[in-house]
């Protein structure tokens, strides 16, 4: 079934000012709320269309991308497939319905939700070098954070064994309610921040937060093997909850900087050697660096050509959580030689009169052939 448009379900105008827009959805919302309409799947159903246009539209960012791309910005990662800020499709932000609807109302229908909640997540970029990645390696990272008091071991109390008491603005709920006209408000508790205990006597170094900001130096451990982009969730190691309150995690994404010679393909390497054109004609031996730092020898045989690709197997990349590696592929790029000595010059021009000798196209298969083909093209045209 196609999605009705934002703007029709809201019943307003493309052009539409966030006032006309918050009016709109304040008239709708209140209409079909689920509270005052018990039971009733269509109005359910209405409230949710409503509060999603009115989720997009109120947001400057969300409504140049609908306005542009339509509904299609919102579903499996949006245009060009999850650039942009909106991968992952429409979401409520995990709070559920109704959350802007508190928000816009101070929960003036469904009453307050109390979510408890500790530290903040953490994002931390690191870059290393593909031959970091290979072997693995560790990263000291510098995360600015809120770490746990340590003069009141986050109590948020200069008196340890008292800490906290119920808030008696709140009494404990967080949050408080007035008659406002029309509607009973309910805002988060001046008294206490929602947290729904004050502190007696505040730690006089964190003020009684149970936190404070510092910046702390956290080795990661990169596992021998990771992929760019790779993300890895250190757990408890985000912000401190303080009062008790647990910690956020610490996600850290591995970028890994392209190598001027490698280059990884999953568990394969492939790299490109130049051989000199001596060299590919009569076949030899040409020494190429391996990722893990040591050097192995190549067989280019006799009459070699540019674009073929030999193979070393187990020279490749480490795979993750394995001790297996994968192949390294060598591509060969034949260098012709420039700025020849006089002696070079003669010794090719020598070489060159040989060549134009009629052999039945051994020496230059692909050159007679070549040849052949435009004789017959040219030989087809009269
Ligand atoms: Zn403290
Ligand atoms: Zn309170």
């Amino acid at each position: 079934m196609a999605k009705q448009d934002y703007y029709d379900t809201l019943g307003v105008k493309k052009d539409a000012s966030a006032d006309d827009l918050k009016k709109a959805y304040r008239k709708l919302a209140m209409k079909f709320h689920p509270d005052r309409n018990p039971d009733n799947k269509d109005a359910e159903a209405k409230f949710k269309d409503v509060t999603e246009a009115y989720e997009v539209l109120k947001d400057d960012q969300k409504r140049a991308a609908y306005d542009r791309f339509g509904h299609a910005a919102f579903e499996n990662g949006g245009p060009g497939g999850g650039q942009g800020g909106f991968s992952g499709g429409f979401d409520f932000g995990g709070g559920g319905l109704g959350d802007i609807f508190d928000q816009m109302f101070g929960g003036a229908m469904g009453g307050g939700r109390q979510r408890q909640r500790g530290g903040a997540d953490l994002r931390a970029g690191v870059e290393i070098d593909l031959t970091e990645a290979f072997a693995g390696t560790k990263v000291n990272l510098r995360v600015p954070s809120r770490v746990t008091c340590e003069a009141c071991t986050g109590t948020g109390s200069e008196d340890k064994a008292k800490g906290s008491e119920t808030c008696a603005t709140c009494q404990g709920h967080g949050r408080v309610r007035s008659q406002q006209g029309f509607f009973m408000v309910e805002r988060t508790c001046p008294t206490c921040n929602g947290a729904g205990r004050t502190i007696r006597n505040p730690c006089k170094v964190c003020r009684g937060a149970g936190t404070v900001q510092r910046e702390r130096t956290l080795q990661v451990s990169i596992p021998a093997g990771v992929e760019d982009g790779t993300r890895i969730r250190l757990s408890g190691e985000g912000e401190a909850g303080g009062q008790g309150l647990p910690n956020g995690d610490l996600y850290v994404h591995v970028s890994v900087r392209p190598h001027p010679i490698f280059e990884r393909q999953d568990a394969h390497i492939s790299i490109r050697v130049p051989v000199r054109m001596t060299q590919a004609a009569l076949g030899g031996e040409v020494e190429v660096p391996v990722i893990d730092g040591t050097k192995a020898k190549v067989k280019i045989p006799a009459g070699t050509q540019t674009g073929d690709q030999f193979r070393l197997r187990g020279k490749g990349f480490s795979v993750l959580r394995s001790p297996a590696r994968g192949d390294m592929y060598i591509q060969v790029m034949v260098e012709t030689p420039k700025n020849l000595t006089a002696k070079q010059k003669e010794l090719l021009e020598q070489f060159e009169a040989t060549n134009t000798k009629d052999d039945g196209g051994k020496t230059n298969p692909e050159s007679e052939g070549f040849f052949a083909k435009v004789k017959e093209f040219f030989e087809g045209r009269s």
